[in-house]
């Protein structure tokens, strides 16, 4: 049995690497490193299937998050409402814009942000919310639209861990994750679901006027050469990287399905046992299992953890402390106790080995240890 990771990019490689060589031999060879063709052609390529009218690369997740809270003219003090439960980069854009930060519980099921509690934290300043669509799995977008529609806001959607995603409306049809708010942001870290070898990330947008902006202002606020109309910043996609992801775009569907397939057997493994809850599949979103992420009861996920270190099998805890914990954040004044399902959550989950490249064996074995650990 090949050694288990979290994410095996190595396995990956080995299946795609000759193509992967060629792509990145042409650019070697074009010197056009910025802004080359490849970069265009991904956007289109990306645009194409996500159903989108425009793709902006960019040069990783956070800025793509930043680009969006920038271009929507936000002011100091208007309030941003997102989750405690996601990585720090959805917060830490907020409160650099001098934006106000408000965050809220996620629900326990699906770890993404609850709409009870989004509703009951909008006040006359919210401009915006960043639903993050967590681990794979789509937030409930139609609820939160309408909750938008009603008071005027902005949606952001914080893509980056559901590239691929299909978020499923009650009439039954279909739009990707980070398509539905007025503007969606995602990165490709290399251990993304579609990642590349280094730094890049790209907002979603239908509006032709913030994709005009945000085209401008990721490029030093320029329309015409050296004319600068807004202050901007310099976040790009490398054409190294652009040639990777154009590489990698063709196999996404079929990635996703392969985490997917592990995901099912990880659930059927797990059916009866009772110590641990499987990650919950809401109606209205298909998962592409970014992680799998279980809760494990009665405080035993870290002892859990442990032993299944001492079986050579990796597993991670996204996410350890909430947000409103940490040190940078502690001046929002938020209580230790206002966030319960977030608290919860953060000494309960446990995110085991997922990627493409799974092998039947792998995922048996990382089964038969966790029932094996509770049966002790
Ligand atoms: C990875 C990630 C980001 C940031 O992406 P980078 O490309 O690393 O800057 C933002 N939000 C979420 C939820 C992420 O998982």
């Amino acid at each position: 049995m090949r050694e288990i990771h979290m994410v095996d990019l190595k396995a990956q490689y080995e299946k795609i690497g000759s193509e992967i060589d060629t792509v990145i031999k042409s650019v070697l060879e074009s010197t056009a490193f910025i802004k080359g063709p490849d970069v265009k052609l991904f956007e289109e390529e990306l645009q194409e299937y996500m159903g989108v009218k425009h793709v902006i690369s960019c040069a990783n997740g956070t800025d793509a998050l930043h680009l969006a809270m920038m271009v929507l003219g936000l002011k100091p003090g208007d309030e941003v409402i997102t989750t405690n439960f996601t990585f720090i980069a959805t917060v830490e854009v907020v409160a650099l814009l001098g934006l106000k930060l408000v965050i809220v519980d996620p629900d326990s099921g699906s770890f993404n942000i609850s709409i009870e509690a989004v509703r009951k934290a909008i006040t006359p300043k919210t401009k915006a919310i960043v639903p993050v669509h967590l681990f794979g799995q789509c937030a409930d977008m139609e609820s939160l639209m309408e909750l938008a529609k009603k008071h005027n806001l902005y949606i952001i959607e914080d893509a980056a861990q559901a590239t691929g995603a299909d978020y499923i409306f009650h009439n039954g049809t279909t739009k990707k994750a980070g398509t539905i708010g007025h503007i969606g942001t995602t990165s490709f870290f290399p251990s993304k679901n579609l990642g590349c070898y280094g730094d890049g990330g790209a907002l979603y947008t239908n509006d032709d006027a913030f994709a005009k902006k945000l085209r401008s202002i990721a490029n030093h606020g320029m329309k015409v050469r050296y004319h600068y109309d807004d202050i901007g910043v310099n976040s790009r996609l490398d054409t190294i990287q652009a040639a990777i992801l154009r590489v990698k775009l063709k196999h996404l569907s079929q990635f996703n399905a392969a985490r997917r397939a592990v995901a099912d057997l990880y659930d059927k493994a797990f059916a009866g046992c009772h110590s641990i809850t499987v990650p919950e599949r809401v109606r209205y979103s298909n998962h592409i299992f970014h992680q799998y992420t279980i809760r494990v009861k009665n405080g035993r996920r870290d002892e859990l953890k442990k032993f299944l270190e001492s079986k050579n099998i990796p597993s991670m805890v996204y996410y350890p402390g909430p947000l409103h914990m940490q040190e940078a954040y502690r001046n929002l004044g938020y209580k230790e106790n206002e966030f319960p399902v977030t608290t919860a959550l953060c000494k309960e989950v446990l995110s085991l080995p997922m990627h493409p490249d799974m092998e039947q064996e792998q995922i048996d074995y990382i089964a038969l240890n966790i029932l094996k650990y509770f049966d002790k």
